[in-house]
């Protein structure tokens, strides 16, 4: 029997962790892939502070050494069901059942396709959904971005001195990314025989190959008009969805399916806290779901002695 079983080892998990194992609880970390979540597949951290500049695996892999050096306890499995209504939480993986008097649920999300047709038959085969991952497949070839997030733009840089020709294409006119990384993008734009090309108003209609995808089609949604571009690779950047699927009987979610909390982390059942990218918030950065594990893990302790 742990004190505390957190699911999901992004910085929202790891930071809950290192909190908890310094107050002295018997935790154990449930992680269906490898630690630090989506920041392990960011090419490259500028707003963390402490660091000027870090690569999401090398932060992801800090904080993870960070939390062993505590004593973590980690179970490498994917969650098949949750049994948490009641005091003693169950959770069940692929790997065994485990138990615990709380539970933070620091999940994240995952990508969004694009809802194309044979999208998953591409998938491996020109469409992809982590530059960091698998742009090195795309030496000198062309490649398109979808989206206008943080992500999207990120991706032009990090494909920049990959890909032979990158297309961004995004459905509106003006970008969500934050402005300085978006300027830099931009400024490549327009450079004489740029190698950027931004397309706005734009949506990806068609993806076309054999085994592999050789061009998409695009539609400026103003004009209407399409346009075939020859295209090696498809990196899909439109936003993740929380990985709640298994609880939606279970917790209390928002419409899009983040789990609602307090500002204490908790949620509507006693002893289970959220925390991080799946919860449902107006800010999702790396130092956001920090924060949000320190005080799921504050919460945590506080709940625990009202059971001793
Ligand atoms: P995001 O911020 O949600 O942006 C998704 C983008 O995709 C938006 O521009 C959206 O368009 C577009 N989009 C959504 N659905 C679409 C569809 N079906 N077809 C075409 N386009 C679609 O996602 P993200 O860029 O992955 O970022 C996720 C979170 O991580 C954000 O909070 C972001 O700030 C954070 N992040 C932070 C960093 C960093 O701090 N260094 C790096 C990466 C990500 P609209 O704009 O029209 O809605």
């Amino acid at each position: 029997m742990y004190d505390l079983i957190i699911v999901g080892g992004g910085p929202a998990g790891l930071t809950s962790a290192i909190y908890s194992l310094r107050a002295k609880k018997k935790v154990l970390l449930i992680e269906k892939m490898i630690p630090g979540g989506q920041v392990a597949i960011t090419s490259n951290i500028e707003n963390y502070p402490g660091f000027d500049s870090i690569s999401g695996m090398d932060l992801s892999t800090k904080m993870f050494m960070q939390a062993n050096k505590h004593g973590l306890e980690t179970v490498f499995s994917e969650v098949i069901e949750y049994d948490i209504k009641s005091n003693i939480k169950k959770v069940k993986t692929n790997d065994g059942v485990f138990e615990a008097k709380a539970i933070i649920l620091s999940l994240g999300a995952s990508a969004r396709q694009l809802d194309v047709k044979d999208e998953n038959k591409y998938i491996g085969h020109g469409v992809s959904y982590c530059a960091t991952c698998d742009g090195n497949f795309f030496k000198n070839k062309n490649v398109a971005i979808v989206g206008g997030g943080n992500t999207s733009i990120e991706d032009c840089l990090y494909l920049y001195d990959i890909a032979k020709e990158i297309y961004l294409i995004h459905r509106r006119d003006s970008f969500r990314s934050e402005k300085t990384t978006l300027e830099k993008v931009k400024t490549l734009a327009n450079a004489p025989n740029p190698k950027i090309h931004i397309l706005t108003n734009s949506v990806v209609k068609e993806l076309k190959g054999n085994n592999n995808l050789d061009s998409i089609v695009v539609e400026n949604k103003i004009t209407k008009q399409t346009s075939e571009l020859k295209i090696d690779g498809v990196f899909v950047a439109i936003g993740r969805k929380p990985d709640t699927e298994l609880l939606r009987d279970v917790i209390e979610l928002d419409e899009n399916g983040y789990i609602i909390t307090d500002e204490n982390m908790s949620t509507n059942i006693k002893g289970v806290y959220a925390a991080g990218d799946v919860r449902k918030k107006s800010l999702r950065q790396i130092v956001t779901a920090c924060s949000d594990g320190a005080i799921a893990s504050f919460s945590v302790n506080s709940y625990l002695a009202t059971l001793s």
